[in-house]
């Protein structure tokens, strides 16, 4: 058994369904389970209809359906498919227009709301390309998540699995491989113990398909995309950048969280758990080997897997002469960033010190003033972390490599961290200069040009 996951871009339209679809028969000796986004940029327009809805009434609920259907119906005349075999997709278009009537009516839009509208794209996407592919003759059967097992809490716009769906997942979707159907099964959601749909956060279709891979032993989960795999820097960033062809959960994790747009960071949890390969395809080049994610790296894997950036970053730093031979300075200062619900991202101490970096989105300003209160408290905006991920056990090196680059640029690294996790090494420089680090460290590292 595989899971072949298939993200928005490359379900966008018709063409992109039909490759979608060469590239699970060319798979289809290995019972495949398929696991689908909504089509394109459709979650996105859900949010925006809703918004729109909100702010402008009825007309514009009309409008931005016009949008979504069209994307749907356009792909089904696209694929040759008539409407009138696809009651479902029609009907789930028109629960989702009295939705969006009703949310321009009451004008609120809760987390449990959102997630009941946004689910709509992988409910369609699902009927849709099982539709087609019934018609190129494959036993295929659109299966709601929620149908294929997946128990999730009720935090909504980003809920956790329960740990009964190891259990029920498998439970639900071995059968239906043993009467040789092929699920095409919803990513990104599922429906909480009262039976009300959840979401498993932005870009939780990983998920669902490293969930279902793990929970039934599944050979692998293939991740397929629109590049050659997991790339060692950003490509609009980097243009000569290059497929890596191995690396682990861990890394993966780093790189997701550290801005390359690879994966869902907890997409990695459920298969490094059960040592299930990830492979990342590009489905416009499938035979390419992409990248394969697993528990270790192959013995002569270079010592750096990829360079990212992330901009957006404060930086916070904290001095105070308390500090020096005291505890709980450091607890009083952690404590107010909980109380305020901030989330801090890399962090560095000294004996007086402390400097952490947050993301500028939050709102960090009344904690700002409660530390003000017992240390020095200097913001500094407009930063971006630049972490290179790889082995830190060659961390002197790499080190030493970075701060040459820096210094030969010119730029001052403000602040460094290892990762935790052991595989990263981050540091902090203006958000205007990160580009040109990230290219000279590439160039570094991996040659090239710069
Ligand atoms: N459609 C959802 C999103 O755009 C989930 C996903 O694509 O993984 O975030
Ligand atoms: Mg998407």
């Amino acid at each position: 058994m595989l899971v072949m996951k298939f993200g928005g871009s490359s379900v966008a339209d018709a063409e992109h369904i039909r490759r979608a679809a060469k590239i699970v028969l060319d798979h289809i000796d290995k019972r495949p389970v398929v696991v689908l986004s909504a089509m394109g940029d459709t979650t996105d327009h859900l949010l925006e209809a809703a918004e729109k809805a909100i702010g402008d009434g009825p007309i514009s609920v009309e409008f931005s359906l016009e949008k979504i259907s069209e994307t749907y119906l356009g792909a089904l005349q696209g694929l040759g498919l008539s409407t009138l075999f696809t009651p479902d997709l029609r009907e789930l278009l028109s629960d989702l227009a009295t939705l969006l009537s009703g949310i321009s009516l009451i004008k609120e839009l809760s987390p449990k709301t959102k997630d009941y509208l946004v689910s709509f794209g992988e409910r369609m996407s699902v009927r849709l390309v099982a539709r087609y592919l019934q018609s190129l003759g494959v036993n295929a059967l659109p299966v709601d998540a929620w149908d294929a097992g997946f128990v999730s809490n009720s935090s909504f716009t980003s809920a956790d699995l329960e740990p009964e769906s190891w259990r029920s997942i498998p439970d639900a979707l071995l059968p239906l491989l043993e009467e040789g159907i092929l699920p095409v099964v919803t990513g990104f959601i599922a429906k909480d113990t009262k039976g009300a749909i959840t979401t498993l956060g932005r870009g939780g279709s990983d998920l669902t398909a490293t969930m279902i891979a793990a929970a039934c032993k599944a050979e692998a989960a293939q991740v397929w995309k629109d590049v050659d795999g997991i790339l060692t820097a950003d490509p609009r960033i980097v243009p000569d950048a290059r497929p890596v062809s191995a690396v682990t959960y861990e890394e993966a994790a780093e790189l997701a969280f550290f801005g390359a747009q690879v994966l869902h960071p907890r997409a990695m949890y459920p298969c490094s758990k059960t040592g299930t390969p990830v492979l990342v395809k590009n489905s416009y080049n499938p035979q390419a080997p992409g990248s394969v994610i697993g528990s270790s790296l192959p013995p002569d894997a270079h010592h750096v897997r990829a360079i990212t950036t992330r901009g957006n970053i404060t930086l916070i730093d904290i001095v105070s002469s308390r500090m020096v031979g005291q505890y709980g300075f450091l607890a009083e200062v952690f404590s107010c960033f909980a109380k305020h619900r901030i989330s801090i991202d890399m962090l560095a101490t000294s004996e007086v010190s402390v400097s952490l970096t947050v993301d500028a989105a939050q709102d960090i300003g009344a904690a700002i003033g409660e530390i003000a209160r017992i240390a020095s408290v200097e913001v500094k905006t407009k930063k971006a972390i630049v972490t290179i991920v790889g082995l830190v056990s060659h961390s002197s090196v790499i080190l030493e490599s970075a701060f040459g680059v820096c210094a030969s640029l010119d730029i001052q690294a403000e602040m460094v961290s290892h990762g935790a996790s052991k595989v990263n090494i981050g540091f902090i420089v203006d958000g205007a200069e990160a580009g040109a680090v990230v290219r000279g460290l590439h160039k570094k590292f991996f040659g090239g040009q710069a």
